[in-house]
């Protein structure tokens, strides 16, 4: 490989540890090359990987039709500011509001900064009395101070407050503790149509209409957080789309670019038209670097079915997790949206990942107990059930 690494894992981890701030723990391995569902680390370790990128490599390590063009891009124009019209950014547009529900696009650089455009609009385009925001226990929507504050978790407010005003929190799927929260200040409702961070929780049947009634009734926003389920995640091309529920507006990001950061947030045009000039920006949002890559990834999905892959892939996780669970009492629940998928024990799960690390699979953990899944769309039928036996021997293990 042209651009291998030539430093050893444990050299990188020097350079980190004198250079790099320490807030976020990490494996002590150096990754240095990907390809589909295998990364290499610096020792020329293989590794299948069924966590690709956090969630936002879901067509697996350097997809080529995105790397092609993000290759051709680059050399073409890198960056332009928004004050000028780019065909690419435009053709993005089209593509994510026609697999959609029509909507227009604000373009940014992550999920956080996705979620802030989306409180912003919610507060402008509603009333000038209503700010306040309704959000849910263990949701996640991200670290900078609008989103943290919209995320219902007090051990990541600890110390970082004062938060910002106008946030209420309702648990996750009771509709008649959201009916309560609401009041004439209220402007919006936001959730994650299925919690990611929160342990891949799926709403309770009805949830999400009764969320769009509640809305429709006082004159809310909805909202959709499909940071993690959006851009093909669960087999749809959005979350929403699995529970008939239509949003006001929805924010992307992880998985958007194939890879490469990027963030939008789509809105209906009579919500989007409040976002006038002066009012919101990103320099770097929807340079043509990411427009490429975004109009890529989603084109690679329909040429490749990788939609319908990725419902096959759920399919076998969700099969050999239940059959195990009736032989393993170490596993409370299995959930199982595509290639969205919790499988919760009654143990810690960090040991699990651990030992799945020792036998060369990456997978993660959440909400301590729940093992999580994202793995790529393109995730082979043999992957798929390598992942699992391995995953299985490592719970049978712990006894
Ligand atoms: C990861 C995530 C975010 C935050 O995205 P960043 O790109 O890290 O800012 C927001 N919402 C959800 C649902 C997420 O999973």
């Amino acid at each position: 490989m042209a651009s291998a690494a030539t430093s050893s894992s444990a050299e990188t981890i020097e350079l980190f540890k004198k250079y790099v701030i320490a807030n976020y723990n990490r494996y002590p391995v150096c990754l240095v090359r990907g390809e589909g569902s295998y990364v290499w680390d610096a020792e020329g370790n293989k590794y299948l990987d069924l966590f690709p990128g956090w969630g936002c490599n879901l067509l697996g390590h350097c997809p080529e039709p995105v790397v092609r063009a993000v290759q051709e891009q680059v050399a073409t124009l890198i960056h332009v500011p928004n004050t000028w019209y780019m065909e690419a950014q435009g053709l993005w547009a089209q593509a994510l509001s026609t697999r959609s529900f029509g909507g227009q696009a604000f373009f940014c650089n992550s999920g956080a900064e996705a979620n802030e455009a989306a409180i912003k609009l919610a507060r402008l385009a509603t009333p000038k009395q209503r700010y306040k925001i309704i959000t849910f226990e263990n949701s996640f929507h991200g670290r900078t101070l609008g989103a943290l504050t919209a995320t219902a978790q007090p051990k990541y407010h600890e110390g970082v407050g004062p938060l910002v005003a106008g946030f209420v929190y309702a648990p996750f799927g009771d509709l008649d503790a959201v009916a309560k929260l609401i009041d004439g200040e209220t402007a919006a409702i936001m959730i994650e149509p299925i919690q990611g961070e929160g342990g891949v929780n799926i709403p309770p049947p009805g949830f999400l209409q009764g969320l769009r009634k509640l809305c429709d009734d006082h004159g809310l926003l909805l909202i959709f957080d499909e940071v993690q389920t959006g851009c093909g995640r669960t087999g749809h091309w959005f979350g929403y789309q699995h529970f008939g529920v239509t949003p006001d507006i929805m924010t992307l990001a992880k998985a958007l670019c194939g890879g490469i950061a990027g963030g939008a947030m789509l809105a209906k045009p009579e919500v989007a038209s409040s976002l006038r000039p002066g009012t919101h920006a990103a320099t770097f949002g929807g340079n043509p670097i990411a427009a490429r890559a975004g109009v890529a990834a989603i084109e690679m999905i329909e040429q490749e079915n990788l939609l319908d892959q990725g419902k096959r892939i759920g399919d076998i996780f969700r099969q050999r997790f239940t059959e195990l669970q009736r032989s393993c009492d170490l596993i409370r629940d299995v959930r199982v949206l595509g290639t969205m998928i919790g499988i919760e024990l009654s143990l810690d799960g960090a040991p699990i990942v651990k030992a799945a690390l020792e036998r060369k699979l990456l997978i993660n953990c959440t909400h301590s107990t729940v093992l999580r899944l994202l793995p790529a769309l393109n995730l082979t039928d043999a992957q798929a059930h390598e992942g699992c036996d391995i995953i299985a021997e490592c719970i049978k293990n712990h006894r």
